[in-house]
């Protein structure tokens, strides 16, 4: 069993200068038991090293992002060789040209395409873009979807769909609040409601289109279809965070695989192959509200930075090779079957959702289709594992609500010795 020694000890230091201890607070253990967070020393393809010297295999892929594993060979060469040439311009380059024609061609509904720095700005940036090109000011979005830190999207839900809602963060104006309507992913009557009762002043509709904030779930059949339908009849506009899907699934965004477009996609995580990044970009005649050829004003120092657009370009190399998504589809797979098994032969009220390489247990009964039933999960058992598999060398997100991230460099090996591991915690630790 692995000793986190030195991990507590510069836990102790961390929480004597950063805020909390952590950098973002869903890396703290709060919701597992509140033990000392792992200190990791360095990454290596699936692998974490901590601090004390001990081995992980890895699932957090640092909540998305690092898809081709830690310290991917190509990506470092592309980034240890732009920053020979200066890292940051503040001019136009070849690269961000480069790389904004690769998104374009693996994500057609991306006409004009801006590039940002996290996930947070690109969708608070296309909300901007959406009220500036309707003239309204309200949103709809989904129960449980994460669409960063904005105050617009940290607004909890009212008493029903026709309810407007209410701050979800101290320092959210109730102001803020009164321009979100929240409904339940996957429940087209709620949503049909809300837009009965506020279609004219909706913005846009804002979504994830598999979502990835309460686990993994895919939305039910014809649930997007009648929300651009419904959206476009009032005149408001579809919005699609793809923060976390595009490129997680296949190459190009989760709307290929949908085979549906929104007005406009907001980007981040894997698109820049772990370096700090965001985009955001849609329809061309909306996009061109944006300065400086229309009046909604979005700007960036780091904006398009030669090492994200190298390491971005990079990533989008190792993806395109042949067969990268199908082995992490066998991958996850055999994770899937390996974990089904095991809940089956140790009686755990456990129920999976996965798409490629992408997986959430829950510990429930029931098939997870919307938040409340991720929420019913348990969490204190979700606890025991987490803690279970943290110590015998697997590291995943310290949260009932998120995924495990597989990566191309996991091997059927990998997913052998987890799958033992996980026994293990079924055996010992539930
Ligand atoms: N949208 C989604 C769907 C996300 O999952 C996240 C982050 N988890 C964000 C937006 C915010 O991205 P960032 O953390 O890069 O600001």
């Amino acid at each position: 069993m692995y000793v986190h020694k030195k991990s507590e000890a510069l836990q102790k230091q961390a929480e004597d200068v950063i805020l909390g201890g952590v950098n973002s607070p869903s890396r703290s253990y709060k919701a597992v038991g509140n033990g000392a967070p792992i200190v990791m020393d360095r990454g290596e393809g699936a692998y974490f090293y901590d601090v004390d010297g001990n081995r992980y295999i890895d699932y957090l892929a640092a909540y998305g992002p690092i898809i081709t594993g830690h310290a991917h060979p190509r990506i470092h060469e592309a980034i240890t060789e732009q920053s020979s040439k200066g890292i940051l311009y503040g001019t136009p380059t070849e690269l961000e040209i480069e790389f904004g024609q690769k998104m374009q061609a693996a994500i057609p509904s991306l006409e004009r395409i801006r590039f940002v720095n996290s996930g947070t700005e690109a969708v608070m940036t296309t909300i901007r873009v959406a009220r500036a090109y309707t003239s309204r000011n309200k949103i709809i979005k989904f129960e449980g979807c994460y669409h960063g830190h904005s105050d617009l999207v940290l607004v909890a839900a009212g008493s029903g769909p026709s309810q407007l809602g209410t701050p979800d963060s101290a320092g959210v104006p109730k102001g803020v609040a009164e321009d979100v309507v929240t409904v339940p992913f996957n429940n087209l009557e709620d949503f049909r409601t809300a837009m009965a009762h506020f279609g004219d002043e909706i913005a846009a509709v804002l979504v994830e289109p598999i979502v990835g904030n309460f686990g993994i779930v895919e939305p039910m059949d014809g649930f997007l279809e009648e929300i651009n339908a419904v959206a476009h009849e009032n005149g408001s506009l579809v919005i699609y965070d793809e923060v976390i899907t595009a490129f997680r699934f296949t190459y190009g965004a989760a709307q290929k695989l949908l085979n549906i477009e929104p007005d406009l996609t907001a980007l981040g995580k894997i698109i820049g192959g772990g370096t700090p990044i965001g985009a955001y970009g849609g329809r061309k005649d909306i996009m061109e509200s944006v300065a400086p050829l229309g009046p909604a004003y979005q700007a960036g120092t780091m904006a398009g930075n030669p090492l994200s657009m190298a390491a971005g370009l990079a990533c989008m190399e190792v993806l395109g090779k042949p067969g990268v998504y199908e082995n992490l589809d066998h991958l996850g797979k055999m994770l899937e079957d390996g974990l089904l098994e095991l809940i089956q032969k140790y009686e755990v009220r456990a129920t999976i959702n996965r798409l490629v390489g992408a997986l959430t247990i829950y510990f429930t009964d029931e098939t997870v289709s919307n938040y409340t039933m991720a929420e019913a999960s348990d969490g204190e058992m979700f606890s025991r594992f987490f803690n279970g598999l943290i110590k015998r060398g697997i590291n995943i997100a310290p949260s009932k609500y998120e995924a495990w991230f597989l990566t191309t460099e996991h091997t059927e090996d990998d997913i052998k010795e987890t799958l033992a591991i996980v026994e293990e915690v079924f055996k010992n630790d539930l």
